[in-house]
């Protein structure tokens, strides 16, 4: 009798316990990040919330909606998840810009780390690199332009290389190397976590650079060992995964710099 169908089935609730749904929407949402929330819903800049775009373990990505209506991508980080604290610190000490920064708090090394993926994307995104618009910060949310059509993300490079033509890839490849020498030689920032997983492709093709919140400045001690990294990743996956011939030489990439 169709008309008498429950709206949640049971088979629906056991799926959902399956997943742990309940469990992510408590770990994420304690009560200092709704206040966070609800301030930002204050303020105008969330209308509302949305499905979960990504839901990784140091961070979760909303879409979520705007007073214009205009898609938003929200990203909450955890301020549960202690492993990633003791990892965040490197990239945080020996940065001039957060000299001042003394740990305490576990909260406050995750708002710190919030703060700089904000500013990264600030500076990224005023000197005109492919990145996601920043819009607004707040404890350890972090509001942004949402990057896809129809409220669905572009995909990442790791989703859809395999769908793209030589002529695509090598088109891909060069775009990346071009916001890489944006990024070190126009923002002074070294990416630090360059990879398949953290580039967009929209159609055209044309590429999205996201992930910015490890990203240290040139000046940090370690950022030519990062930026090596970074380039080694890249022509690792374009050669060995994507199978293309014409990769460039990372010394000759490190040249140019
Ligand atoms: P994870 O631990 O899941 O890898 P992360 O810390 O790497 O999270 P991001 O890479 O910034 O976080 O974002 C996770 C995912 O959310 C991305 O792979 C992408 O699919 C989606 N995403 C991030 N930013 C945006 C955006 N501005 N617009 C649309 N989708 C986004
Ligand atoms: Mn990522």
């Amino acid at each position: 009798d169709e008309d008498f169908e429950p709206i949640i089935k049971r088979r629906d609730l056991k799926r959902y316990k399956d997943k742990d749904l309940f469990e992510t929407v408590e770990e994420v949402f304690d009560t200092k990040t709704v206040m966070t929330i609800l301030y930002l819903m204050r303020k105008r800049i969330i209308r509302r919330m949305n499905g979960v775009i990504s839901a990784g373990k140091e961070a979760r990505v909303y879409l979520g909606f705007g007073w214009k209506n205009e898609p938003l991508a929200i990203k909450i980080y955890l301020t549960s998840s202690a492993v990633f604290k003791k990892g965040m610190l490197k990239y945080i000490i020996g940065d001039p810009r957060f000299e001042d920064f003394k740990p305490g708090d576990t909260r406050d090394i995750i708002y710190a780390w919030t703060r700089k993926e904000f500013r990264n994307l600030k500076r990224m995104y005023n000197i005109g690199v492919k990145v996601p618009r920043p819009i607004t910060f707040k404890n350890n949310v972090l509001v942004m332009e949402f990057m896809g059509e129809n409220n669905r993300r572009f995909p990442l490079l790791v989703e859809v290389y395999s769908h793209l033509s030589i002529d695509e890839l090598k088109k891909v490849y060069e775009y990346i190397l071009e916001e890489l020498f944006k990024i070190v030689c126009k923002a002074n920032l070294v990416h630090g976590d360059l990879s398949e997983y953290n580039v967009m492709v929209k159609p055209g093709p044309d590429i999205i650079i996201i992930d910015v919140s490890q990203a240290v400045h040139i000046d940090h001690p370690n950022s030519l060992e990062f930026l090596i990294r970074d380039i080694k990743n890249i022509n690792r996956f374009f050669r060995e995964e994507a199978g293309l011939n014409d990769i460039e030489n990372v010394d000759e990439i490190i040249g140019v710099i």
